[in-house]
This record gives C-alpha cells, sequence and structure tokens, in this order.
C-alpha cells in the first residue's frame, strides 16, 4: 500500500492509472477505522481495479462547539487495517493544503439537507459536500463508496453528482452492526460503559418501528411515539430527532406509503450517535 500525502501526487497517481485504462474506486473517511469502513473498502476492491481511501479529519464539518478536537485518531492502527483489506493507496491530505489561508469556495446542496441531522448542524453537509467535491477532483474516481449509515449524507452527495454532471457514480453500501446491533461508528469509542449499554436503545428503537411497519402499521406519529417512548425509557439519552422521512426528498411524511427512512439522532453525553433504516415498500 502507497500512502500519499499531497495533492499532486495523488493527481498524478490517479491521472496515470486512468492513462493506463484503470478504474479508480474511491472510500473517504475520517480514519479510526472499524468494520464499517473495512466493508466499504471491502466492496471497494470489486468495483475498481484499483482503490484509494483519503483518510481526512475534514475541520469544516464540524460545528465550533462539535468534536473536531476530540475526534478519535489513530493513523498507525488505520493504516494496518487499510493494509490488510487490500487498500492500494491511502491518501493522507493536509487540512493546509486543502484550505490553504484564501480558499473561499463551497459547495452547498439545498433541500436534501434541510431537514434532519441539517437542522442541529446547519453548516455540516456544506462542509461534508466541499470536501467530497475536493477529493473527487483529486483522486478522480470512477465509483465512491458512502456508508447508509450516514444516509442523508449519501443522499446529499448523490444529489450533487447528478445536479453538478459528475462523472462519478456514487454508490451506497449496507449498515454494518456491532453485534448487538448498535450501529459501528467511530464515535463509539467515547462512549462511557453506561452511556454504551443506554446506546443500544436507538436500535431497539428502530426495531420497534421494522416490527409496527411489518404489522401493517402506516401512521407516521404512532411509530414515531413508540420510538420516542423506548428512547426516553433510558435516562443517558437525549433525542435530537427522530424523524419518517421520504427516502429520496427526505421530507417528512404522515403516512407510509412509499419507500422511507427511519432515521434518528441522540445524545450519549457529549457524544452525538445517529442510525437510520430503510423501509422499501416495494
Ligand atoms: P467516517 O469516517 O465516519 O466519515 O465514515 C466514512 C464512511 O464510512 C462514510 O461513507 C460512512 O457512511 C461509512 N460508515 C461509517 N460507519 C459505518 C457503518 N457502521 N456501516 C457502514 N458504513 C459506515
Amino acid at each position: 500500500m502507497e500512502v500519499i500525502r499531497t495533492i499532486k501526487e495523488m493527481k498524478e497517481f490517479s491521472s496515470r492509472a486512468r492513462r493506463a485504462g484503470k478504474t479508480i474506486a474511491f472510500v473517504p473517511t475520517m480514519g479510526y477505522f472499524h468494520d464499517g469502513h473495512l466493508s466499504l473498502m471491502r466492496g471497494g476492491r470489486k468495483q475498481g481495479d484499483l482503490l484509494v481511501v483519503s483518510l481526512f479529519v475534514n475541520p469544516t464539518q464540524f460545528g465550533p462547539n462539535e468534536d473536531f478536537k476530540n475526534y478519535p485518531r489513530d493513523f498507525e492502527r488505520d493504516g494496518k487495517m487499510a493494509e490488510e483489506v487490500g487498500v492500494d493507496v491511502l491518501f493522507v491530505p493536509e487540512a493546509m493544503e486543502m484550505y490553504p489561508p484564501d480558499h473561499q469556495t463551497v459547495v452547498r446542496v439545498e433541500k436534501v439537507t434541510q431537514n434532519l441531522c441539517g437542522k442541529s448542524r446547519p453548516t455540516h453537509f456544506q462542509g461534508v459536500t466541499t470536501v467530497v467535491m475536493m477529493l473527487f477532483e483529486i483522486v478522480m474516481p470512477h465509483v465512491a463508496i458512502f456508508g447508509e449509515k450516514d444516509y442523508q449524507q449519501l443522499v446529499t452527495i448523490q444529489q450533487m453528482a447528478k445536479d453538478l454532471h459528475m462523472s462519478v457514480e456514487v454508490v451506497g453500501m449496507p449498515t454494518v452492526r456491532e453485534a448487538d446491533g448498535l450501529a459501528m461508528s467511530s464515535r463509539n469509542t467515547n462512549l462511557l460503559p453506561e452511556e454504551r449499554k443506554a446506546a443500544l436503545s436507538l436500535y431497539r428503537s428502530l426495531q420497534k418501528a421494522k416490527e409496527l411497519l411489518q404489522k401493517g402499521e402506516r401512521k407516521a406519529d404512532r411509530i414515531l411515539h413508540e420510538m420516542k417512548g423506548i428512547l426516553q425509557s433510558e435516562p443517558l439519552v437525549r433525542i435530537d430527532y427522530v424523524q419518517i422521512c421520504d427516502a429520496y426528498t427526505l421530507q417528512d411524511v404522515d403516512r407510509i406509503d412509499g419507500d422511507v427512512v427511519i432515521a434518528l439522532a441522540a445524545y450519549l453525553g457529549k457524544t452525538r450517535l445517529i442510525d437510520n433504516f430503510v423501509y422499501r415498500t416495494l
């Protein structure tokens, strides 16, 4: 595995690969790898001749009071894990090179970023789309792979790629969970043992929603009421949102008639976790 740290070298690598007729699969990450990341990388392996993974804790997608400084980092460990999974290039750019002092361009996707996480993190998606746009320009991938764990992010990037007529294909992959159901996240490492236990209620509330849907419940407020009951029974859980939205527009629905995403965000102490599942009617 090659570790590339400069934009120039990364562009040269990708240009050479493209000239040689190779396809490039790309997995952007913020590091501190877990099986969710590795699953995306294994998926990426199958979708291109070469697999590039970026590791960059992007400062612009964190709000002023968020956990940018405390975001877990372990480059040694990440490097070993990426190598074992068969990554060809680990791209680790410097913040100063990505955002030089006179940087002044942002990419903003409008409607799909307004609801859900966009309400409590108003500048988050703009930070994500800007950095992903830059990474696409540098890595020049044919296929880019994102996790459904960050469902609104996936929809936002797909919208950006479509709106800007980009050549990259944006592919989603399923959420990988711990044995007990908690969605894997780099942030799980910041949970205290009692918060880790309480965090399971996020998964339990999603399971409850699934059960109600399978029994034929179609009223969103009934499902949301049951989900909130489960979350509120855990004193350590502070709900940010629990919502049922159209799976493509991300607008709230009252009745479940088409494909929906059932999504939630909650704080456990200082740690904010998100989870969701997509319920498809066909
Ligand atoms: P992050 O490093 O948290 O920015 O995540 C990098 C990529 O991994 C994003 O596309 C995430 O959606 C994806 N990802 C994070 N957690 C999981 C998970 N538990 N299962 C599948 N994909 C994930």
